[in-house]
């Protein structure tokens, strides 16, 4: 597929529809070789790690994305992002490692695009102690900082324009194709002006709607100037901030920024604000939720528009290009799920296509200040560190060249992941499942509202198993530890999953708790299909915080039960504020009818107390569904090893470690990797040097 034959001498007939997406897509004077555009995003690795981001841009510019984007990079001491990891350009000193960066991701034919900027309101300067600045004097935009803004005067903003251009022709020498001029996000100083949130000004750069979008106006033209024929100019701008108060929307000043500028960027690249809008998360959005907003563009401009809103499907991809709604298929996520999706859909490989499944664990990453990890794409971040590759057979070690034969045990994501890792470097694998289904959690979790799309995970997985000769899944097989210990085999895998305690022992009680004669459900309980009746009064307690009470709660007050939401910590749902999902959980939980009831403590008998006064809390109360810790399914470790001690066995996932989904496929892939290299992979890795 992908490629053309001809019917007659004049006239070329597509073999594939998809060809539309592999047509070159002329950007000013540069011209993309395709349709695949991989846009500015965080990597967590930054400037202090660029091996570990070059390898990871190049990585997309080898599975065909003709274009590559560098995430934000700070043009100035004064846009100093310190603790998260963005790139910089603030001086000379850094363009040798642009240049290797533009070098990796040409390597492969792609375009290599930088996304200049400058935070404004949103940077802290707390590393280069130089004051925040922006259009009027308000504390920043970050209330975890507690510091405020310097109001830019004339010289201040002449020397932002000076400084914006030294950036841009640093970036021309470094070879960048596209230069970014970055307006999106509420994370430039160019929106801080632009807003009538930020922007107090009285003189000609605030008040009236063209005085505000002046700045922005003259970088554009500025870094014209720079480019000067040499490379393309982008413009990203948020054309809409939904649910902010004085928002710019796509039918009010979103849409008269693209009108009043509409001919002078050579690209625009649009999407929503702020950033828990824009990347939404598949509970709460679907593919190209974003067009509603941003489809608008392409009536006004003559320009290329480039969009996202987690595009992974190719027909959905040709049919945007053919209504003319945008010219190339932006992606972050999809791009970090599957580096090579541009190059699948060319070959034809649709069902080998690892789809994002939008749960932003990705995302989480950047809270942390860390290197992007994802659920679906367990060697994203370690292309450099480890040398892996996200499609190539993982490395067997000489001792280990000939085919060995390896039991798994489950076929949770862990289980899955490492047979498929096995798998592909030729190894033979029987894969035992007590289920009649595959998937293990991801099967059952997917039936949650919202959470369809985790069963990406197996289908992914079971796919590509599928195709390989050597694979054995064995669905009803639940093994003990006789079958395992008689099995023929040279290494065992337990990848067995975890149970969901239902005691009372969560993240901030140790010790088991008595519930009387009040019927409690654990989280298997309710995934296993268990459901209290309608009409009942119900509490869900929470004491694992991320993403499964709530989930949970959302279930059953849809289901017509009467729901109480109660949760020790301050804070509803509390890590999933990572996942840019807190807010929408609360509205939608708010929306149903569950009472949310934060800092309020589970004891013995079903009591309640305020974690802040100790006052007893009393709710009403049914049932109880219980989630906090889990328990490893790791028994059988112990009774194989008692049959056999010298069996070669490993423990992959939850029941290795109770974790996250991306933990367990993570598990899964690093124990395939140990088995074939002889090793614990993740006991080695590169270190980035800092050289003094
Ligand atoms: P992980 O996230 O670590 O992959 P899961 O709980 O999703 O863990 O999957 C574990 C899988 O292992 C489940 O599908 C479960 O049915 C299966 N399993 C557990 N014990 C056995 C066993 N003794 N034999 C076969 N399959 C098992
Ligand atoms: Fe998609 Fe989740 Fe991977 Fe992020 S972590 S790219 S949202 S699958």
């Amino acid at each position: 597929m992908g490629g053309r034959r001809h019917c007659c001498k004049n006239c070329i007939v597509s073999e594939s529809p998809y060809d539309i997406l592999f047509e070159p897509v002329k950007i000013g004077p540069v011209t993309a070789p395709n349709r695949f555009y991989a846009v500015p995003h965080a990597t967590g690795h930054g400037w202090h790690q660029p091996n570990g981001a070059i390898a990871l841009r190049a990585m997309k510019a080898e599975g065909g994305w003709g274009t590559v984007a560098v995430q934000i990079t700070e043009i100035s001491a004064d846009t100093d992002m310190a603790n998260h990891p963005m790139e910089r350009i603030w001086d000379d000193s850094d363009i040798p490692r642009h240049v290797a960066q533009v070098e990796a991701i040409k390597r492969h034919g792609s375009l290599a695009a930088i996304e200049l900027g400058h935070g404004g309101m949103r940077a802290r300067n707390i590393t280069s102690g130089l004051p925040v600045i922006g259009p009027s004097s308000f504390p920043v935009l970050r209330p975890e900082v507690p510091v405020q803004a310097m109001a830019m005067n004339h010289n201040d903003i002449s020397a932002f324009r000076k400084a914006h251009k030294a950036a841009a022709l640093r970036a021309v020498k470094a070879g960048y194709d596209i230069l970014y001029v970055y307006a999106a996000h509420d994370i430039s100083i160019l929106s801080h002006f632009l807003s009538l949130n930020t922007n107090k000004r009285t003189d000609d750069y605030g008040g009236s709607f063209a005085n505000r979008i002046r700045l922005l106006m003259e970088v554009i033209e500025d870094t014209l100037e720079v480019a000067n024929g040499r490379c393309a100019v982008a413009l990203r701008f948020s054309v809409a901030e939904p649910g902010k108060t004085n928002g710019l929307t796509s039918d009010g000043e979103g849409r008269d920024v693209v009108e009043a500028l509409a001919e002078l960027p050579d690209l625009w690249d649009v999407n929503i604000s702020g950033w828990a809008k824009d990347s939404a998360t598949a509970r709460f959005t679907e593919e190209g939720f974003q067009l509603g907003y941003t489809d608008f563009v392409k009536s006004v401009t003559t320009k290329p528009v480039v969009g996202v809103g987690r595009f992974t499907s190719p027909d959905t991809m040709v049919s945007l290009i053919k209504q003319g709604r945008l010219d190339l298929i932006g992606a972050a996520r999809p791009s970090i799920a599957d580096p090579f999706l541009p190059n699948k859909i060319k070959s034809g490989e649709l069902d080998s296509i690892r789809e994002c499944i939008g749960c932003n664990i990705c995302v989480s990453m950047d809270s942390y200040g860390l290197p992007v990890r994802c659920t679906q794409n367990p060697t994203i971040s370690e292309e450099w560190r480890r040398d892996w590759h996200p499609e190539a057979p993982a490395i067997i070690s000489s001792a280990r060249q000939s085919t060995r034969h390896h039991l798994i045990v489950g076929a949770g994501p862990a289980g899955l992941e490492c047979a498929l890792t096995l798998l592909k470097a030729g190894q033979q694998v029987t894969i035992a499942e007590a289920d009649p289904l595959a998937g293990g959690r991801v099967t059952k979790e997917s039936a949650l509202p919202g959470l369809s799309s985790w069963a990406r995970v197996r289908d992914y997985r079971l796919h590509q198993i599928n195709q390989h000769a050597n694979a054995s899944l064995y669905l009803n097989s639940e093994m003990n530890a006789d079958d395992i210990a008689a099995f023929e085999c040279d290494a065992v895998v337990l990848a067995t999953g975890a149970t969901w305690r239902a005691d009372g022992v969560g993240s901030s009680q140790f010790e088991p708790l008595t519930f009387g004669s009040t019927k409690v459900y654990s989280v298997d309980d309710i995934l296993n299909g268990a459901i209290p009746a309608s009409g009942s009064t119900i509490v869900v307690y929470d004491d694992d915080h991320f993403y499964m009470a709530s989930a949970i709660a959302e279930r059953l007050a849809k289901h017509g039960c009467s729901v109480s939401y109660v949760t020790p910590l301050p804070s509803i749902a509390t890590w999933t504020d990572n996942t840019l999902e807190q807010n929408a959980i609360q509205e939608r939980l708010h929306g149903l009818g569950v009472a949310l009831i934060p800092n309020t403590r589970l004891h013995d008998m079903v009591k309640f107390t305020n974690v802040l006064t100790g006052a007893d809390v009393a709710l009403a109360i049914d049932e109880l569904v219980f989630v906090g810790a889990r328990t490893p399914n790791d028994k059988l470790e112990a009774k194989v090893l008692s049959i056999n001690a010298k069996l070669p066995l490993h423990k992959a996932g939850d029941c290795h470690v109770p974790g996250i989904i991306q933990a367990a496929v993570l598990s899964g892939h690093s124990v395939a990797r140990s088995l074939l290299a002889g090793e614990n992979v993740l006991g080695s890795q590169r270190r980035e040097q800092i050289s003094f």
